[in-house]
């Protein structure tokens, strides 16, 4: 804990400071009533300091000037500009690299996750708490396609990582300076933030809640970007699929003997070896698609590898706002 000597020599404590990050992409028919609600959420928080980081990730609409308008009158408003789209995931680690808080909130820019459950989480963090995790118990609002594909992905992910993951949790969190820390020394390229910190360890706990319908506009997480944010999520979490891919080599390769066994026993003791052109053809088709998926599987694992080597920065930032120390224009 920060402690200052004050002016009669008694030391007194200095307000910690609790920094919101707010990833933002193409959010402009949102951001004033964000703005609203944060700006009550922060009235009401009397013994914290706060700093509020939207980070625009690349928004192709007015998102950028609006934060800035916002940023240019309030002080605690700071903005991050990324050069393009870096994906919600990398938003959210320019921003906890540029907060300074004592704790700090993943926040959702479209208010689906409510700012009034914030209080309870710093509760749960002055007990003691490192990470404090929202965990959705209801989700109105959302497609059927969404919520059951969305189900099934936690579900099928613990089954796969070695770290348990908590079910049904979103990146909407408060984590301490410690876990923040954590996070940033962790260099990785794809990076599954909510994976990344159950990987940390500290005290954990969750903190279910209601999460709310999008307040406008549509979702920034199309299919496209859903399926690659799954994929990212098993594949840095997880080598299950390199076993399963040598467990489905060793399923087809016992057929596959099984099935020499048989030819050669046509062939060597009876007359009929020039049929079974349809077994052939199974045998052919179902080793190609085996090899096929192993050869797909090891392929996503090496263009990580790859992508981890070329050792780019994660993310590039056109230009920052509000920040009252000289920022990075790259990240490591
Ligand atoms: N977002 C982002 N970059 C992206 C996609 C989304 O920064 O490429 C932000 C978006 O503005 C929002 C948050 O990430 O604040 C969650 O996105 P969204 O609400 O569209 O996803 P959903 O809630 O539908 O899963
Ligand atoms: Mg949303």
């Amino acid at each position: 804990m920060k402690r200052e000597a004050a002016v009669d020599g008694e030391v007194t404590r200095k307000p910690r400071l609790l920094s919101m990050v707010i990833p933002c992409y193409n959010e402009e028919e949102v951001i004033h009533e964000t703005m609203r609600r944060l700006g009550d959420f922060c009235a009401q928080l009397t013994d914290l300091d706060i700093e509020l980081i939207f980070v625009d990730d690349g928004s192709r609409d007015r998102t950028r000037s609006i934060l800035k308008e916002y940023a240019n009158r309030d002080a605690r408003i700071r903005v991050i500009g990324f050069a393009r789209n870096f994906g919600h995931q990398i938003a959210v680690t320019a921003g906890i690299d540029a907060a300074h808080g004592d704790a700090i909130v993943l926040i959702d820019a479209d208010l689906q996750d409510p700012p009034e459950v914030v209080h309870q989480m710093i509760e749960k963090w002055r007990e003691g708490y490192d990470v404090v995790y929202g965990t959705r118990t209801e989700r109105p609002g959302e497609s059927r396609f969404k919520l059951s594909t969305a189900r099934a992905f936690y579900r099928l992910l613990n089954r796969l990582s070695n770290v348990p993951i908590p079910l049904d949790t979103g990146d909407f969190r408060l984590m301490s300076r410690n876990v923040a820390d954590a996070l940033r020394s962790m260099p990785e390229r794809d990076r599954f933030v909510r994976g990344m910190v159950s990987w940390v360890g500290f005290r954990q706990i969750a903190l279910p809640y209601k999460r709310a319908e999008r307040f406008a506009g549509t979702s920034k997480y199309p299919l496209r970007k859903m399926i690659r944010f799954a994929t990212d999520g098993i594949l840095s979490f997880s080598t299950k699929p390199l076993q399963l891919a040598v467990g489905l080599g060793m399923a087809a390769a016992s057929l596959a003997l099984a099935g020499i066994v048989y030819a050669l026993f046509l062939r060597i003791f009876t007359s009929i070896w020039v049929e079974g052109w349809t077994a052939l053809m199974i045998a052919v088709l179902f080793l190609g698609g085996v090899q096929l998926i192993c050869v797909g599987i090891l392929g996503e694992y090496i263009g990580r590898i790859y992508n981890e080597v070329k050792n780019r920065p994660l993310y590039v930032v056109d230009e920052y706002l509000g920040f009252e120390v000289d920022m990075p224009h790259m990240s490591r």
